[in-house]
């Protein structure tokens, strides 16, 4: 079982502790959130196997640009139900503690990025402002002309939705495996990593690239790195880590807001 802050107590402070220090002396930070952000809001991370009716489908099967181009409709009714399952949720604690944290850099005197793999809107729930570099679940675009779908589709409709000016069919504007990130996105989180004194990732596996480069990019720029997940990531990325925050972040999140306020 990963450890909670109640059961690793001394350690745990410690760790904190030294992490509210790193991140006092600091003039930008940067943090990166990943899927286990969501995770206490009851939104399923991609490495947790899927329930139900999409078993027998990876997630990794589905989000991608092939499996679209092969099966239109199998990925827009899977998207369908997973607009169904996230509807509902909402903002947990650590979510909350990045809010507050942004509406106070400017008095704890340094700047903060915050930059997202998530494509829910958790972070603007909250009333925090992110960059998304994945997209964003409720958005739609044509995936023939590119035109955008304002209109909003009912997560009950499962069948396929045809674009009004090319009859192409209405695709979810998150970015699949095998597609490009967003320009602009990509380049503001690049500058922000870059540019970081510190660097924080939460909840994210470190597997997904480019994403997971911006840490590699903010440690080659002399940047501290701390990660924020209950499974500490292995292999490449965990050399990078400066400080290690095993724990779950609507727990971990909110003490370490909260000090760095005092
Ligand atoms: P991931 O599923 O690969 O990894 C999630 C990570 O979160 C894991 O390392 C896990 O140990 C950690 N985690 C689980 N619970 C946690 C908690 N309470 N606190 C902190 N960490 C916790 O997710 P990823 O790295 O974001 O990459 C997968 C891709 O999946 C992303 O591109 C993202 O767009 C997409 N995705 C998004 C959502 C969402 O928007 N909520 C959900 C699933 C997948
Ligand atoms: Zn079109």
């Amino acid at each position: 079982m990963s450890p909670s802050l109640t059961d690793t107590d001394k350690m745990s402070s410690e760790l904190i502790s030294s992490a509210v220090q790193v991140i006092k002396a600091a003039k930008n930070i940067c943090v990166l959130t990943g899927a286990g952000i969501s995770a206490e809001s009851g939104i399923p991370t991609f490495r947790d196997k899927q329930s139900g009716l999409w078993e027998r489908f990876s997630a990794e099967e589905l989000a991608n640009v092939t499996a679209f181009e092969r099966d239109p409709a199998l990925v827009w009714s899977w998207y369908q139900w997973r607009r169904g399952e996230v509807k509902d949720k909402q903002p947990n604690p650590a979510h909350f503690a990045l809010t507050t944290w942004q509406q106070q850099a400017e008095a704890l005197e340094h700047r903060l990025c915050l930059v997202t793999q998530n494509v829910d809107d958790l972070h603007e729930q909250s009333g925090s402002e992110a960059i998304h570099l994945h997209g964003e679940l409720w958005r739609n675009h044509c995936s023939s002309c590119g035109a955008p779908y304002e209109q909003d589709i009912d997560t009950q409709i499962t069948e396929l939705v045809s674009c009004p000016k090319c009859g192409g069919h209405i695709r979810p504007s998150i970015v699949w495996f095998g597609e490009m990130l967003p320009h602009q996105a990509w380049q503001s989180a690049q500058r922000a990593a870059a540019t970081s004194d510190v660097f924080i990732s939460i909840g994210t596996s470190s597997l997904v690239y480019p994403a997971a480069g911006l840490a590699q990019l903010a440690k080659a720029k002399g940047a501290m790195v701390i990660e924020i997940n209950p499974n500490p990531t292995g292999g490449q990325s965990n050399r990078l880590i400066d400080i290690q925050l095993p724990y779950p972040a609507g727990q971990v999140l909110p003490i370490l807001v909260n000090q760095l306020a005092r």
